[in-house]
């Protein structure tokens, strides 16, 4: 049972934008799949469509076997973007248990959780530190660990490392496969247009290619990484 099904998905925003047409995709449990595609192709249109943010305008779309929207009420579905999202006035384990907090989740569980989030993504000395006072990396890391704390089994990632300098990113690549690799079971989608950075990272990569003045297609090629 694939976690991710898109059949003939299209998306034509309201002002007449053809975003993405007849996309096709199965996604399974445990894979790690790479968007690779040039800019406007409608990568983050087909992610915030499987996020349950906007909606498809044609065909088929199912997440964990419900809809987006269904779907990402279950906590069951992360998100990490490009842009971190931390609220600048809380401490860092306020912020990775946020998620936690919103579903009542009892401060000595969130405790717990939030340290151990914070030391899967190497911050475990700096849970009362402010986010204004990390580097671009080490934020990074942050929302990487708020939106591993609910253990998703679907962590959806656009352009996450996209902001940050080439050792940075490479770093935050490695700890990313680590912490995948401790849990092969939660499905990894990730949007880059850096095809070095989706052969490195993927066990599969999705490669969408604009036609001129038209539409996408999606095309599944098998890698032969890592
Ligand atoms: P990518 O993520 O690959 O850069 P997008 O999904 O952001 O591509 O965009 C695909 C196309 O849809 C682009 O032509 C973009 O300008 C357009 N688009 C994206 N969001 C909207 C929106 N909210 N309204 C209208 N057009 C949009
Ligand atoms: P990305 O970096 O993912 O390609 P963009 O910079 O294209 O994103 O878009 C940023 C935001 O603007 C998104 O919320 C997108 O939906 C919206 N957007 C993009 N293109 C358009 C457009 N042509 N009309 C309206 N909104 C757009």
């Amino acid at each position: 049972e694939a976690l991710v099904c898109l059949q003939d998905v299209g998306k034509i925003y309201p002002n007449g934008t053809v975003a993405v047409q007849n996309a096709n995709l199965l996604a399974g449990e445990g894979e790690f799949l790479c968007f690779v595609g040039p800019s406007g192709c409608g990568k983050s249109t087909i992610f915030n469509m499987i996020a349950g943010l906007t909606g498809h305008t044609s065909g088929s779309l199912s997440v964990m076997g419900t809809t987006p929207k269904e779907a990402r009420k279950r906590s069951e579905m992360a998100f990490v973007f490009q842009e971190h999202t931390l609220l600048p006035w809380a401490s860092l384990i306020d912020n990775v248990t946020m998620p936690l907090t919103l579903a009542g989740v009892p401060k000595k569980e969130r405790k717990a959780e939030g340290e151990r989030v914070l030391e899967l993504v190497g911050l475990k000395d700096y849970a009362k530190v402010l986010p204004r006072q990390l580097s671009g990396g080490m934020k990074m890391r942050v929302s990487i660990a708020r939106a591993l704390i609910s253990n998703p089994k679907l962590l959806l990632m656009d352009e996450p490392f996209g902001a940050l300098d080439e050792i940075t990113r490479q770093t935050l690549q490695d700890e990313l496969l680590n912490i995948w690799h401790q849990n092969k079971k939660m499905t990894v989608l990730f949007i880059t247009h850096n095809v070095f950075e989706a052969a490195f990272l993927s066990t599969r990569v999705v490669v969408m290619t604009p036609r001129p003045g038209k539409i996408s297609d999606i095309v599944d090629v098998p890698f032969p990484f890592p």
